[in-house]
């Protein structure tokens, strides 16, 4: 492999974020391997080219199953060494948590390679369980029911225990106690060998995570019973002769934990009120010990935001050993585990692939070596002019000062009417000249001061990508949280450029301008500079939890096409395409009928063609270019390779 190469993949990070998953082939193309034989590779460039040839153009999101299916048997396999190494007594399943990635593919994937592990589905919503009732589940899987619920979701569940599943309610609140016992009573009346639901307990832990979301946890948080409220949730059931029905106790602290150390405690806390509610001879048989498994998303390893100080191995030997030690001192049986990651099994099998559109200019250019200044021309603009000619290693941080100062001085000689508009054009490029020669200077020293930091973001190119940050990757947006960004080809050319990256919406929002580091976040991004006419492909990577929920129609930007890709002997395999949004499903998404807007814009036409402004050829071509659009799709098309 050359070095170019491998140095392409310590520049992104590649071997650090991305599990064993990702690498580069020999043509410089970003690979993705089969978690099961990682000689088995797929080219995501030339499924790309692939795609275009069927006219499916970027943006694509590419969805990997294998590596959805890798994922969960990671973590399976990590539970199942651990068991057996502490000699644990009870089992492990995990119950997918629909929000964080409620697509059919998705769920339908991870159910076909869950069902060999009973792995089961996790509810939050109405809607979440009406769609997870109509798919098949493993016959000993949980259908786990968390949030907030009312009768009608809570006689949704007992449908589903109707229809064989093992539907768990767990209790957010008392309400929803009584409506459970209610319909209880009315269906043992009609029936009293009637299969009901399993009823859990979602705990308050005084523990909290860490990270982005450490307010789910601790004695403040939203979700979860108090201690109180736990032993009053008792006494009605006893009160009622169903405590048999309470089996589960649930918390979960958050999402994106990213410290180990703060798991162990809410395990230890967890374990703990485990063991004392089973004293009192209630058969609780699993602990649900909530999802938040985090992703290294930067590949760091510590407990930065982005990223984990723990690895699937060291999380799940924690959570065994430490409820082991918990119930073995407090006698009580070990519990069967029941575990709802979704950030950790999704995030890996998705990404999104689009074209640079543009570069942005911001840097006034060209530089003007050769500039001439006569006597008319303003002392300010001399000055700057002397900055640049004798501007040098020693002297560039002073320098720099004195012509950021220049500057203001030279804006505010413009808005009092004191030069001309040519005498500020001068400036302007004399002003780039010295910022780009003390950033040169600035960045040949060992230890690059802070403000050249942001000279060099301010000076970078930015390139305009084909894509929606509020659609494809809202977290960046919405919680500065980072993805890998990659060029998909290249790989085995130096990248020459410095950019941040601005998206297609009208909004100044609109822009990644932090990227993932292993010591640091990045300002800006080693990129290839754009040669007009050949296309330049990036990939966000690791977007496939929470993104494609998450994200929004801001700017009526819609879903992007969506390809499902199997790795096998033979290279790569495109299953399936689903097109992306279309102009008419946009608008539609706010409510407007294509249908009408047609009407209108005709009947606008047709006035102009009875006024004699066009003819009726005109017209009509005018009319069946506007209404063809309703199926285009909504995003640029890239102009690279021809026209
Ligand atoms: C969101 C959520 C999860 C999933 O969390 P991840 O961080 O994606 O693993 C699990 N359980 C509950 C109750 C949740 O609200």
């Amino acid at each position: 492999m050359s070095t170019v190469i491998e140095q392409s993949i310590e520049t992104y990070g590649i071997d650090n974020w991305g599990a064993d998953y990702f690498g580069v082939n020999r043509k410089g193309n970003l690979i993705v391997k089969a978690p099961e034989n990682e000689n088995l590779t797929a080219d995501v460039k030339e499924i790309i080219d692939d795609l275009r040839k069927r006219g499916v153009n970027t943006p694509v999101l590419l969805r990997f199953p294998q590596l959805l299916f890798g994922q969960i048997r990671k973590l399976q396999t990590a539970f199942r060494k651990s068991i057996k190494e502490f000699e644990y007594e009870g089992g492990h399943l995990c119950v997918f948590p629909m929000k964080v990635n409620s697509n059919r593919a998705v769920i339908e994937e991870y159910l076909r390679e869950g069902t060999r592990y009973n792995f089961g589905l996790e509810a939050g919503s109405k809607a979440e369980l009406y769609a997870a009732l109509g798919l098949e589940q493993a016959k000993d899987s949980l259908l786990v029911l968390n949030g907030f619920k009312d009768r009608e979701f809570i006689e949704l569940a007992f449908a589903g225990a109707a229809a064989g599943k093992n539907v768990v309610i767990v209790i957010e609140k008392l309400s929803e106690l009584d409506h459970t016992l209610d319909l209880a009573e009315k269906i043992h009346a009609e029936n009293p060998d009637a299969d009901l639901p399993i009823i859990g307990v979602r705990v308050k832990l005084y523990s909290k995570g860490s990270g982005k979301w450490e307010k789910s946890g601790g004695e403040a948080a939203k979700f979860g019973l108090t201690t109180t409220e736990i032993l009053e949730v008792i006494r009605r059931l006893q009160e009622a002769g169903r405590i048999d029905m309470f089996k589960l106790l649930h918390f979960h602290i958050g999402s994106q934990l990213t410290d180990i150390k703060r798991i162990k405690n809410a395990m230890k806390e967890a374990a703990r009120t485990y063991a004392k509610i089973r004293q009192m001879k209630i058969p609780i048989e699993y602990l649900d010990v909530g999802g938040g498994m985090a992703v290294d998303y930067d590949g760091s390893r510590t407990s930065f935001e982005s990223s984990a100080n723990y690895n699937a191995r060291e999380f799940a030997n924690d959570v065994i050993y430490v409820i082991k030690t918990v119930c073995d001192d407090e006698n009580v049986p070990h519990p069967t585990i029941i575990q709802e990651s979704g950030r950790y099994l999704s995030a890996y099998h998705a990404i999104l692939v689009t074209n640079v559109q543009d570069e942005i200019e911001t840097v006034v250019e060209p530089h003007d070596a050769e500039m001439k200044l006569d006597a008319n021309d303003p002392q300010i603009v001399h000055e700057l002019h002397d900055l640049r000619d004798t501007i040098n290693a020693k002297n560039y941080r002073e320098y720099y000062h004195d012509a950021l100062e220049n500057r203001d001085e030279l804006f505010t000689m413009f808005n009092l009417g004191l030069i001309s508009l040519e005498a500020k054009g001068k400036g302007e490029v004399l002003f780039w000249d010295i910022c780009e020669a003390a950033d040169k200077f600035a960045q040949l020293k060992k230890y690059v001061a802070e403000e050249f930091d942001e000279l060099r973001q301010l000076m970078c190119a930015k390139y305009l990508t084909n894509f929606s940050v509020f659609r494809s990757m809202p977290d960046n947006w919405a919680l500065e949280q980072l993805f890998p960004i990659i060029p998909i080809h290249k790989l085995n050319k130096k990248p020459t450029e410095y950019a941040t990256l601005c998206d297609i919406t009208c909004d100044s929002d609109g822009i990644v301008d932090k990227f993932v580091d292993l010591h640091d976040v990045k300002p800006v991004l080693e990129l290839h500079k754009l040669v007009k006419s050949e296309p330049y492909y990036l990939a966000m990577m690791l977007v496939g939890a929470y993104q494609e929920v998450m994200g929004n129609n801001h700017n009526l930007f819609g879903m992007p096409h969506e390809a499902h890709v199997f790795i096998g002997e033979d290279g790569y395999i495109i299953k399936k395409v689903i097109y992306g949004a279309t102009l008419g499903d946009a608008v539609g998404s706010v409510r407007f009928d294509p249908e009408q807007l047609h009407d209108t814009f005709r009947k606008s036409v047709l006035q102009r063609i009875k006024e004699g402004k066009l003819s009726n050829t005109e017209g009509s071509k005018v009319i069946e270019f506007y209404e063809d659009q309703v199926g285009s799709y909504t995003y640029l098309t890239p102009n690279g390779g021809k026209g």
